[in-house]
């Protein structure tokens, strides 16, 4: 007989075995979610000697079994750790973990958790291809000692087909909700319209340009300036894109400030009448419920049968009749239901059409990658990733695997033991002190060492029990707990012992640090592009797009894009170009060495300039350090000045901004390049009319920093290497700042770069197209003044583009 016309659906048999109903707590080792990508290369080492030792033993054996249920075919599918076929008929699970007793105790007392469904789900796919059943077993490995455990389970058949016929009903009426909203993705993509009647020029070009990149399945790295319309000109192609194939856009944003700019851009296509509903993903310690996010059932009553409470409560679908997932709504739900307000936000992701996320939940060691695919996964039913600001993404992923620890973080927390219970201060001052000094033990001159890891091992196994007891006993945690804050930061660092590779150096730093000597234990990545890319591949399409990210050829390596399937693409800016003036004052020095001489010459300069026209600058400097002095030489009192300061909180730079906004009289604010206001700061209008952009802000020229180059020349080019580390990154900063001047299309000033080396080729390429036509040269006045002072003349009278008008 034909077989009916079934609807294939494809599920990873780790997304498949969970218990039925669901039952667990939010915890350490609740099998929840994804399983953590570190951890690989033990699973490989164990197999590998699975396979000499243990005969008939078959690694990463491929299993699949199908299931008819309804109009549905379920494909499950998965790779068992072992098996080991023949007389000893047996199918192993290995699972890693750091903390491997918690795991082992776990599993012991709970044999309806998700590792064991899979251990047994595995199980009966060999029972149905054999007709025997096999003996599972389950192999704990420690990621930190390597030490093993074995336990057993047993395969009863009976009692797994009651379960298989609740999972395979449950996986019925999911899969007819996502069939729903899959068919409504596709009807709100035939609705979606651009939200703009007219469309800035540049941004059609934009938009077609990213819409034939889809087409060529290519990823697209996009330099687009300020003004162009750049975000909704890159979500909108890529919402009509995603929502076509009925899946979703997942936008990221380096800083949690910047996704402001992406919800305004959904919003306006909302006011169109676009039918799409977006998803914040707020910081879990802005949604937590309790004083410290310490996400345990013992600890926490929102953590408590988590699982339990979502299913019975029957959430996910609640959450997904809400128009908007606003972080306030999904606390009410959370005060209501007594469950977790930000795994709920977790939870909506799979509801939502737009994520909008900081980098970490996509690309660090804790991402939320597993979250973020659809467990019911065909080729094409993956996300759209759009990547705002991209050229911050290389360094903030070098630095999400490069964990440090240093004896400034630990005595920063000794003032917050002494607020703890009585009874346990002297300990944890003492473990904390033994802490620091196991960094200094590697004392002398900052190096390349290779660290003894064992014992850290040790210092955190005790923190580790101390915590236990700590939280066992019956006292208050408080927020900005130090017991915790000091078994984190070091378990943290413990963990990184796994972090290895030819992309990783360990070092001991000394330097000093607000009068103090600081000490550091660091592991650098120097290059994160491998991880990068490795990312990409749980999406269908990826757009990252900045204002700064030329020269291409380097942006694309670092981000891990291959030049073969990597689509680069340049805008310039639509703003008339009489608007804004840029020049170049080249016999000004910079270099470290240069600056004591340079520093009068520069305020002169600043002051002279800002005299033909009083009103808002902003200049950026290198250093705060080389910003002190200059400002030292500054005597124009006719102009106000504000100061960036170190560590500035953001209310504290909201008020500078007011100021701006609002002064009465002209006012100078002194910052540094790479800082809160050299990037994603808007300053419209009068608000900033001109800025000086003093030297490039190559990096600090240190140890660390020359492994790195040493580890590009070995890796990549060897004669970009001094550039990749170097003028390139200092570059994006250079271009960031002098974009704060004209941020719309009314925006008119002047932008000023000092120093020299902006002439030379490998400094001035990565300049945006438009700055000049033929060489940076063209930028160099003989007659500064007179020339701000013809543009600031040529400005006053009206502008043709004005008259017309
Ligand atoms: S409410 Fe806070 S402590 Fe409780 S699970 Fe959520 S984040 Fe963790």
């Amino acid at each position: 007989m034909a077989k009916r016309n079934l609807r294939k659906i494809q599920i990873d048999l780790r997304q498949f075995a969970l218990p039925c109903p669901r039952v667990g707590s939010i915890e350490a080792h609740s099998g929840y979610g994804q399983t953590p990508k570190l951890g690989q290369e033990i699973h490989q080492n164990i197999q590998r000697k699975r396979i000499r030792e243990v005969p008939g033993y078959v690694a990463e054996k491929k299993l699949s079994i199908e299931f008819e249920r309804e109009q549905y075919l379920f494909v499950i599918s998965g790779r068992a750790d072992g098996v080991i076929e023949g007389s000893q008929f047996q199918v192993e699970e290995i699972k890693s973990a750091f903390d491997v007793e918690g795991l082992e105790h776990k599993l012991t007392v709970d044999d309806n958790h998700p590792y064991v469904w899979q251990l047994r789900t595995y199980g009966y796919i060999l029972y149905k291809q054999t007709g025997e059943v096999p003996d599972l077993k389950m192999l704990l490995v420690s990621s930190r000692n390597f030490k093993q455990s074995e336990i057993y389970f047993e395969l009863d058949i009976e009692a797994y087909e009651a379960w298989l016929a609740l999972r395979l009903a449950e996986l019925v009426e999911e899969t007819k909700i996502r069939e729903k909203l899959f068919k409504k993705r596709v009807v709100s993509s035939e609705e979606l319209q651009f939200p703009f009647s007219s469309p800035r020029p540049g941004q059609v070009e934009l938009i077609e340009n990213i819409q034939v990149g889809f087409v060529e399945e290519k990823s697209m790295v996009i330099q687009a300036p300020t003004g162009l319309g750049k975000t909704i000109g890159v979500l909108y192609p890529s919402l009509k894109d995603s929502l076509a194939r009925g899946q979703k856009v997942i936008y990221v944003t380096p800083k949690n400030s910047q996704h402001q700019v992406a919800e305004e851009a959904v919003e306006r296509l909302q006011d169109q009448g676009a039918s799409i509903r977006p998803l914040t993903i707020t910081a879990k310690s802005k949604m937590c419920f309790k004083a410290e996010p310490l996400c345990n059932p013992q600890y926490c009553e929102f953590a408590k049968d988590y699982y339990k409470k979502i299913a019975e409560n029957d959430l996910i679908n609640k959450v997904s009749k809400l128009r908007s997932l606003s972080q306030k709504k999904l606390q009410e739900l959370g005060e209501q239901y007594q469950v977790c307000p930000f795994e709920l936000s977790l939870e909506a992701i799979e509801r939502a059409d737009v994520v909008i996320a900081d980098y970490n939940y996509v690309f660090s060691t804790r991402s939320l990658l597993g979250r973020l695919e659809l467990p019911l996964m065909e080729p094409n039913q993956k996300a759209n990733l759009v990547i705002d600001e991209a050229h911050n993404l290389p360094a903030r992923a070098q630095d999400y695997f490069s964990p440090a620890i240093s004896t400034r973080d630990l005595q920063n927390i000794i003032p917050s033991l002494g607020k703890i219970n009585i009874r346990f201060q002297k300990r944890a001052q003492l473990l904390c002190e033994e802490a620091i000094e196991l960094i200094e033990s590697y004392h002398g001159e900052s190096r390349t060492i290779q660290i003894n890891f064992e014992p850290v091992f040790e210092l955190e196994s005790r923190m580790r029990e101390f915590l236990s007891e700590y939280l066992e006993a019956d006292i208050e945690i408080q927020t900005q707990d130090g017991v915790l804050k000091l078994v984190n930061l070091w378990s943290d660092f413990a963990q990184a012992s796994e972090l290895q590779g030819p992309e990783f150096f360990q070092t001991y730093q000394k330097n000093r640090l607000y009068g103090e000597i600081n000490q550091t234990l660091k592991l650098t990545c120097c290059d994160a592009s491998v991880h990068l890319n490795e990312v990409y591949k749980s999406f269908k399409n990826v757009v990252a797009f900045s204002a700064t990210l030329k020269p291409f050829s380097y942006s694309m390596k670092l981000l891990g894009f291959y030049e073969l399937t990597t689509k680069c693409l340049e805008f310039v800016s639509p703003f008339p170009k009489e608007h804004r003036k840029i020049l170049l004052i080249p016999q000004i020095s910079t270099k470290y060495k240069d600056r004591p001489a340079n520093a009068p010459k520069i305020a002169q300069a600043m002051e002279r300039i800002m005299a033909v026209k009083p009103g808002n600058y902003i200049a950026l400097f290198p250093s705060f350090e080389f910003m002190k002095d200059v400002e030292g030489y500054l005597r124009d009192s006719t102009y106000q000045r504000l100061v960036q300061q170190r560590e500035m909180k953001a209310d504290r730079v909201d008020d500078f901004l007011s100021f701006m906004k609002s002064a009465d009289k002209p006012t100078l604010l002194l910052a540094v390049q790479g800082g809160i206001f050299s990037e994603g700061v808007d300053f419209p209008g009068d608000m900033l009319i001109g800025a000086f952009v003093i030297g490039p802000a190559l990096p600090n020229f240190d140890f660390e920093r020359e492994q790195i180059r040493e580890y590009y020349e070995r890796s990549y080019d060897k004669a970009q290497a001094f550039n990749y580390t170097y003028v390139y990154p200092a570059m994006a900063k250079t271009i960031q700042s002098a974009g704060r001047v004209i941020r719309s299309e009314n925006d008119k000033g002047i932008i000023v770069l000092m120093d020299s080396r902006f002439l030379e080729t490998t400094y001035a390429e990565t300049m945006p197209q438009g700055w000049f036509q033929q060489g940076a040269q063209e930028l160099v006045s003989g007659k500064i003044i007179s020339d701000v002072t013809d543009f600031w003349n040529s400005i006053q009278a009206p502008m043709e583009s004005e008259v017309e008008a």
